[in-house]
């Protein structure tokens, strides 16, 4: 198993960078947030992210072009991965449900279809921002 022990330098100040991080980031404003730390290039950024989404310590949130650190990196082992996304604060919620993963896991059987990423993205407002808090 993977810690942040085994990362790179670089590696672990991306990962903190969205760790630290209440709404997920774009590659470009990781970098921006670690020019002081060295960083001058996007392609530096994304050698990191590259590792770290390998990892499974970050996931890529698709439908904004985002990216955000793992809520559970204990466990690795992710089935289908699903995010609900707050379109007016940024915060994201990830959770897992074993019985969408299935019924997609038969959907894909059923058509001959074969998978090789599943992700579940639900776009709206978290309870926070839907009763009016701040
Ligand atoms: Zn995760
Ligand atoms: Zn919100």
């Amino acid at each position: 198993m993977t810690t942040a022990h085994d990362l790179t330098k670089n590696q672990s100040l991306v990962f903190s960078a969205l760790s630290d991080a209440r709404a997920p980031l774009s590659a470009y404003t990781i970098l921006d947030r670690l020019r002081e730390d060295g960083f001058r290039a996007p392609l530096q950024v994304y050698r990191a992210l590259e590792k770290l989404l390998e990892i499974g310590l970050v996931h890529r949130l698709e439908s904004i072009n985002a990216f955000v650190a793992c809520a559970h990196p204990q466990c690795h082992n992710h089935g289908t991965m699903a995010f609900a996304i707050c379109e007016d604060c940024g915060n994201v919620r990830e959770f897992t449900d074993d019985q969408i993963a299935e019924r997609l896991a038969d959907w894909a059987r059923t058509e001959n279809f074969r998978p090789h990423k599943t992700i579940i993205e639900l776009r709206g407002q978290c309870q926070a921002c839907s009763i009016g808090e701040p």
